[in-house]
């Protein structure tokens, strides 16, 4: 979804070199009428749109249901960290800034969607750990009976955590894990995930440690001293 001419053609030059089948939007509410007649894979999200900004279509994508776990890596020619930030407190997956590279933009794109190929055993069972259940196969993590209303990358990151069964798990590992890719520069995006994810937990909220300056872990908290 971008407005800029030169900018959306040279993307579509390069996701088509890359194999990927590429539909473009020019304004945010053609872009919510694209995602309602077929959801895609994965969203490179402007901010700065015309008729609704990249924020706004963003937030009306996680309010759906058909688009809630669509993966969105926002563009951003915005330097402040705080846009960044809001971004992903909305929702976004991630950010890239403009001026970007398209080799960058295409790494992420790549991680992002491959951690979606796990293979998952249909007739694996649920995975349990203290009030959290997780359903690998459809998606689903349950608190106290309730599912939670989470997007793809915060399933992914509580089912890391949850599999890692109450061992830290770095930064770095969640980043290459969660995400696809290394990088130390974006550890602050898994800090606004996990804060995310933790405001979504419920009465779970408080197994969700952080271990300071390390990473994260699943714990019962009574066993916190
Ligand atoms: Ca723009």
């Amino acid at each position: 979804v971008e407005d800029e001419l030169d900018i959306a053609e040279l993307l579509r030059h390069v996701f088509s070199k890359e194999g990927f089948e590429v539909d473009i939007a020019h304004d945010g509410l053609a872009a919510l009428e694209a995602l309602r007649r077929e959801p895609p894979d994965l969203v490179v999200l402007d901010w700065m749109l015309p008729e609704l900004s990249g924020i706004e279509v963003l937030k009306e994508m996680r309010a759906r249901p058909e688009t809630r776990m669509v993966p969105v890596i926002l563009l951003t020619a915005r330097r402040e960290e705080i846009d960044r930030v809001l971004g992903l407190e909305l929702g976004a997956d991630d950010y890239v800034t403009k001026p970007f590279s398209s080799r960058e933009l295409v790494l992420r794109i790549r991680g992002l969607l491959k951690r979606g190929e796990r293979p998952v055993d249909p007739k694996e069972g649920a995975l349990r750990l203290g009030p959290i259940e997780i359903h690998a196969a459809d998606h689903r993590a349950i608190v106290g009976g309730k599912a939670l209303t989470l997007t793809l990358t915060e399933f992914r990151l509580l089912e890391d955590l949850v599999r890692a069964r109450g061992r830290v798990r770095t930064r770095e590992t969640l980043l290459a894990e969660v995400w696809g890719y290394d990088s130390e520069v974006l550890s602050r995006t898994v800090d606004t995930h996990v804060r995310r994810l933790r405001s979504k937990l419920s009465e779970a909220a408080d197994w969700l440690v952080t271990v300071r300056g390390v990473g994260y872990r699943i714990q019962d908290p009574a066993d916190e001293r």
